[in-house]
């Protein structure tokens, strides 16, 4: 019989954490012991997967004892703090936060683009920002055939990124916008927000904090992120990142320049075929991703693939991902069979 890991979940009642135990377990992920771990707020609860009852347990240094594998995705503070104390328990870690992505000993990996990084890791791994993620799985393919010049992104990002918590409020305010109710919006951009908006009916061009030149944080880790997984690191990005009512699926719309020409046709050719991508691009039947189509699936869709004729050598792509799945529960487990299957 082939080995059996025993695996922790941190974050295990959040957004993240739910999916990525439906995953294990879809994936059928070879553990003999799951150890679900939350705040003191969650312990003792319990929760049903795959037929079995698991006790949510409270989060602490001791928690990994014998844990072979830990994924994070209770948030960058928590991380920083019991990451560690997961390796010195022997563990390797795959963490969704931020805490980690740009320390250059820890591995930022995308199986699809960089997957023989995971090898060079220290005990931490870093899961990549969900957008980024998407983005490069599409982007990868090209750059193989021909060398990205820049990279301009727009996001459409789904509210299941910012929480369980963010999912609800949308829900609740578009009931209540409709009832004609008065609406206190309290998590986006973020909570704790000097102000906060309401995002039914609404956009909102910021995501995470404003960190510096007028970018909020969402668009530095797009820019920087993108190019450690693509081992780009002068390659010009920009990004413009927008929440918007959608629950889940983050939407991208991609301008690509390239250093010489690559026709559509030839995109559309590359990315019918390269790994984790699914190409839905014809027009005349009315056939482009969606973030509703994309919602449950793992794969990353690119459509709307056409020259932009503003510049020598262009493409615009539209990019949709389960922001969940692929930007973050999928892409994680995958980071651990590349592991397991070493
Ligand atoms: P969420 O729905 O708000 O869930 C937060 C989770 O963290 C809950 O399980 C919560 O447990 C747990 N938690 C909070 N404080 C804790 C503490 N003091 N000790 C132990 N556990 C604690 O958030 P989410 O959307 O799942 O996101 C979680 C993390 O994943 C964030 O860092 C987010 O940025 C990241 N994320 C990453 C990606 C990506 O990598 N691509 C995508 C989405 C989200 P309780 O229920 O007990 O409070």
């Amino acid at each position: 019989m082939s080995k059996q890991y025993s695996v922790a979940v941190v974050g295990a009642t959040g957004m993240v954490g739910q999916k990525m135990i439906e995953v294990l377990i879809e994936r059928d992920f070879p553990f003999k012991e799951l150890k679900l771990l939350a705040s003191s707020r969650s312990a003792n609860q319990k929760i049903e997967a795959g037929g079995q009852y698991y006790t949510i347990e409270e989060l602490t240094a001791e928690s990994f004892a014998g844990v072979e594998f830990a994924f994070f995705s209770a948030g960058g503070d928590i991380s920083k703090v019991f990451a560690p104390e997961a390796v010195k328990h022997g563990a390797v870690v795959i963490d969704n936060s931020n805490a980690f992505r740009m320390d250059p000993t820890v591995p930022l990996v995308v199986p699809e683009v960089n997957p023989d990084s995971v090898f060079e890791h220290k005990g931490i791994i870093a899961n990549p920002n969900c957008s980024t993620i998407q983005m490069v799985v599409a982007l990868k393919p090209l750059q193989d055939a021909v060398p990205i010049k820049r990279v301009v992104a727009a996001t459409y990002q789904a509210v299941s990124g910012a929480g369980k918590e963010a999912v609800d409020e949308l829900l609740e305010h578009s009931r209540a916008v409709l009832e004609g109710r008065l609406v206190i919006p309290e998590r986006i951009p973020h909570k704790g927000a000097k102000r906060n908006f309401q995002l039914a009916f609404n956009c909102v061009p910021q995501i995470d904090i404003f960190v510096e030149d007028g970018y909020c944080k969402e668009e530095i880790k797009m820019i920087n992120e993108t190019r450690k997984i693509m081992g780009l690191p002068n390659l010009p990005v920009t990004a413009t990142t927008v929440r918007v009512p959608v629950v889940t699926s983050h939407s991208i719309a991609v301008n690509v320049e390239f250093t010489g020409p690559l026709e559509a046709a030839e995109a559309r050719a590359l990315l019918s075929r390269a790994p984790g991508v699914v190409l839905l691009d014809d027009p005349a039947g009315l056939s482009y991703p969606m973030p509703l189509q994309a919602a449950d699936d793992d794969a990353v869709f690119v459509g709307r693939i056409r020259p932009d004729h503003s510049v020598e050598h262009g493409l615009n792509l539209w990019v949709v991902s389960d922001n969940i799945r692929k930007g973050a529960a999928t892409n994680s487990i995958q980071i651990a069979e590349l592991l397991i299957n070493k």
